[in-house]
């Protein structure tokens, strides 16, 4: 089992780690709303956790431009 962090934008894979590691409270899970949880976290039939996160990337683009955001709310 292990957490995977995908960027939710452009689908790049981020990073994993051995969930035996870590919880959801060293992750900062519990911090999420529901809303947020639902759309940041998706947990596989496998076991494993896919946190949809934003990466370095997108999150310039993002900064340059913000109506990116909105357009990608939009799509999905
Ligand atoms: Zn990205």
């Amino acid at each position: 089992m292990s957490i995977q962090y995908v960027c939710r934008y452009c689908g790049h894979h981020i990073g994993e780690i051995d969930k035996e590691e870590v919880s959801e409270e060293n992750l900062g899970f519990h911090k999420l709303t529901y809303e947020e949880r639902v759309h940041m976290i998706t947990y596989k039939d496998n076991g494993d956790i896919q946190a949809n996160v934003i990466c370095e990337h997108c999150q310039e683009a993002v900064d340059r431009n913000p109506e990116l955001l909105l357009q990608s709310s939009i799509l999905q």
